[in-house]
């Protein structure tokens, strides 16, 4: 709490026994009859209301009562000294240093209000992130390409399979053993994007290997591959080139 000496009672009381009473030295005229009105207006009314030091008269309200001056700085609000009413106004310059020493305290409560701004700020950035649900409904939408793009593989092993019937065994097993490798690596990319047709395309695999015949698995080309048809067709023209030569 902010103490205030009283010069009267010569003791350093709380602030809130005091009352601000106006600026002081503020000299009322001997003849106010005479006084024109600009002077009378400006006694009334004008006050200097300076920044940095400044004379105050106080009043110890819930103390001695009497009325008595302050040499105050409104920046910091700090009292520099209290003197008795009609004591000549203390020199300016003699607190000069004071002033000058005490840091102002009005600058710093203006950066935690601008700190204070970037706050709202975040919570608009916040359901930005809540619509990555349409991100997710990408990815489920995106799932039917992964679908398409390991029909496509499955098609391409059906036709290396139909290859390996026609072409003797020893030749098949090294053309399966480079599309097995291909396909772990396309798998492993497919795989973050989306589990569950990366599952659906291993049990078409699966189903693919029980039926070996290319008869039955060229319809499954056609049905899921739907757009990528002229995929298949490579794959019959490649068996076929080869079945003659
Ligand atoms: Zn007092």
């Amino acid at each position: 709490m902010l103490l205030i000496h009283c010069p009267y009672c010569g003791e350093e009381r709380p602030e809130l026994e005091f009352r601000h009473a106006g600026e002081a030295h503020i000299a009322r005229s001997a003849n106010i009859t005479e006084t024109s009105d600009e002077d009378f207006e400006a006694f009334l009314y004008l006050r200097t209301n300076t920044k940095g030091l400044v004379y105050e008269r106080w009043r110890h309200v819930h103390g001695c009562g009497r009325f008595f001056n302050a040499v105050r700085d409104s920046v910091t609000d700090r009292f520099f000294t209290t003197y008795r009413a009609g004591q000549p106004k203390p020199d300016p310059a003699r607190f000069a240093k004071a002033v000058a020493a005490v840091e102002p305290l009005v600058a710093e409560p203006a950066t935690p209000v601008v700190a204070a701004q970037p706050k709202p700020a975040a919570p608009a950035r916040a359901p930005r992130k809540t619509t990555t649900q349409p991100a997710v409904e990408d990815t489920t939408v995106a799932t039917p390409d992964a679908d398409a793009a390991t029909a496509s593989e499955e098609t391409r092993r059906s036709a290396r399979r139909a290859k390996s019937a026609a072409m003797p065994e020893a030749a098949s097993a090294v053309v399966e053993e480079k599309p097995q490798r291909k396909t772990s690596a396309t798998s492993k990319t497919a795989e973050p994007t989306a589990k569950a047709p990366a599952g659906k395309a291993r049990k078409a695999a699966g189903a693919a290997k029980a039926e070996n015949p290319s008869d039955a698995l060229a319809p499954e080309k056609r049905d899921e591959a739907g757009k990528l048809k002229p995929a298949p067709k490579r794959t019959r023209t490649a068996p076929v080139k080869k079945g003659e030569a």
